[in-house]
């Protein structure tokens, strides 16, 4: 029998990264158009409208119908007494700060006080940096940042940014080789979650060293 030296503990064999993923078309509400008539998509001009009548501000972010360009104002604050409006918010406004302007037009959570048909995007930019490991491990683990709802899907993340097909994902979760940090029921099919981790066992597969240099630099 050969006697092979002991493995090193698991954590050596780990290739721990992070992603921050910064989605990039912001959702698109469906509205009636008055104009052009119809339900159309509106998408968000990243300019926004500030106005004082008395000591009361209305705020809000334009959007502009797809088919015929006309705008809806997307209200952020309306009839508002300067006084309660949030003086990061008001100096975010008069200044056109873009990326405050940006979470605004991400949340889609207020967007859905103006429409319940919403369009969503799933493309995203992807940071990687490593946090400990070398691409010659068994094991990767990927901590998501994602301080940005997005709807992209997790297999949908994994495929695009390691070049792994969904079909081989789904083998790999239905073997117990992919897990989800917190775990949930078909957790592929669901959208990406801040601060979760996905744990991919490589050890099994022979292009291991590719996957891993792909969890580090966009291919
Ligand atoms: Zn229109």
């Amino acid at each position: 029998m050969d006697f092979q030296l002991e493995e090193p503990d698991d954590m050596s064999h780990t290739l721990t990264v992070q992603w921050t993923i910064t989605p990039v078309t912001a959702p698109r509400p469906f509205l009636a158009c008055s104009r052009c008539g119809g339900h159309r998509p509106f998408t968000c001009s990243g300019k926004t409208r500030l106005n004082a009548n008395g000591r009361r501000l209305d705020a809000w972010l334009i959007y502009r119908c797809a088919a015929c360009e006309d705008t809806w104002n997307r209200p952020i604050f309306e009839r508002r007494n300067v006084a309660n409006v949030d003086p990061e918010a008001l100096a975010a406004l008069q200044g056109n700060d873009p990326g405050w302007i940006r979470q605004v037009a991400f949340d889609i959570e207020g967007l859905r006080q103006c429409t319940d048909r919403i369009e969503e995007f799933a493309d995203c930019h992807v940071e990687r940096r490593v946090m400990s490991g070398t691409t010659a491990c068994t094991r990767l683990d990927i901590v998501l940042v994602a301080a940005q709802v997005s709807s992209l899907r997790v297999d949908r993340l994994l495929s695009t940014e390691l070049a792994v097909s969904r079909a081989r994902l789904t083998r790999f979760e239905a073997g117990g080789l992919l897990t989800l940090v917190p775990e949930a029921r078909k957790g592929l099919q669901r959208p990406i979650r801040h601060g979760s981790r996905i744990v991919l066992d490589l050890s099994a597969q022979d292009d291991r060293a590719e996957i891993a240099a792909r969890a580090l630099l966009a291919s």
